[in-house]
């Protein structure tokens, strides 16, 4: 049956499926001692999760996701291998849920502990979330022998102590090494399993990498590294793209675009996307954010519309009605759409609406 929807309107996320296998095997392999587990929270970073965890079920050894109902979609999907929920619990009906559908939750309140006392049917790792720092979700490591000593000799025998980082991507800041140094030292007192390491964790530190890591951004070919490094063999995952459904000559000193914020210096050509915030284009987009078409790149002009963008054409020839044209991908990096936008390469990602079709290609 034809995709009514892309017949129309060439609006979409093209997915590459092996980018994403090759990304996740590069990546372990920078921790060869650890267990990489594929962070697909938020679709996948809007990916697409269901997608993205059939193509790596067969390299991963566990997924994360960010909630309960996340991880329900998932085995719903007839996905198998361990799901890790990093929130943990938002109720004790949680615990029932995470037996029935094997999910393994993050426990980081003396609530999550009282709820876990009397679960026997509930096996899985005993995830415990540690504050090194990042003052977001954990127990202060002041807390830990506490917590440990309420566990049954079974679930301390699984236990895993978790922390996250405030600032990995920057590798000059001393603030991970201190992270590390803290969780090292609950590790030694009791002699557990751990995980410390996001993305940028398995890239800038190797003193992070632990019995698990948690792999998200890196994952997609995107750089968690910060001021935006390109991490050489990583494949950008999707490429975000539409085509153009007309083109204009406009004259010198004629502005196009809600509140005339831009306007023509010379005779220009402008050529209309069909693409706009509505889809996830980013509204904030700076005149000059540069898109990719036909092997060039030609700047935004004029502000995001709803359903629309509009770009300087002026000094390329073979453009025409019809032609398709990369917002973000392998040639235009999201990061540098991210900084023309005053925002982030994972914020862009994963606000990508709803009504923006997914395909999925083996490239
Ligand atoms: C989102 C998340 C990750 C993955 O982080 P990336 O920077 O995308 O690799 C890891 N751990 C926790 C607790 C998270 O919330």
């Amino acid at each position: 049956m034809a995709d009514t929807k892309s017949v129309s309107r060439k609006t979409k996320a093209v997915i590459d499926l092996s980018a994403l296998i090759s990304n996740y095997q590069y990546l372990a392999s920078l921790a060869p001692q650890s267990k990489t587990m594929a962070v697909i929270k938020a679709n996948a970073y809007e990916h697409g999760a269901i997608e993205v965890a059939k193509a790596l079920e067969p390299v991963v050894p566990a997924f994360a996701v960010a909630f309960v109902d996340e991880a329900l979609l998932l085995r719903n999907a007839g996905i198998t291998k361990t799901i890790l929920v990093l929130e943990g619990p938002f109720k004790k009906s949680d615990f029932s849920t995470a037996i029935a559908h094997k999910l393994t939750l993050m426990l980081h309140t003396q609530q999550h502990i009282d709820w876990l006392k009397n679960q026997e049917q509930y096996r899985h790792d005993t995830w415990i979330k540690v504050d090194t720092g990042m003052n977001r979700l954990g127990f202060h490591c002041d807390e830990v022998a506490d917590v440990i000593s309420q566990l049954s000799p079974s679930q301390r025998k699984q236990l895993v102590l978790c922390t996250h980082f405030s600032t990995a991507e920057v590798p000059e800041n001393p603030k991970t090494a201190s992270q590390i140094a803290k969780l090292n030292q609950l590790i030694e007192q009791f002699s557990c399993q751990f995980s410390m390491a996001n993305s940028a964790g398995i890239l800038n530190w190797p003193a992070s990498h632990g019995d698990f890591n948690r792999l998200g951004l890196a994952l997609y070919g995107v750089s968690p590294i910060k001021p935006c490094a390109i991490v050489e063999p990583l494949i950008p995952v999707m490429t975000l793209q539409a085509n153009i459904i007309a083109i204009h000559a406009i004259k010198a000193g004629e502005t196009v675009g809600y509140g005339d914020t831009w306007q023509a210096k010379r005779p220009t050509t402008i050529a209309v996307i069909a693409i706009g915030y509505a889809d996830g284009y980013p509204r904030n987009a700076k005149a000059g954010t540069p898109v990719y078409i036909n092997g060039h790149i030609a700047p935004l002009a004029g502000r995001v519309s709803m359903d629309m963008i509009t770009i300087d054409i002026t000094d390329i020839s073979d453009v025409a009605v019809g032609d398709t044209v990369e917002l973000w991908g392998k040639h235009v990096s999201v990061d540098t759409v991210a900084a023309y936008s005053d925002t982030i390469n994972y914020e862009l990602l994963t606000r990508l609406s709803a009504r923006l079709p997914k395909t999925f290609v083996q490239s």
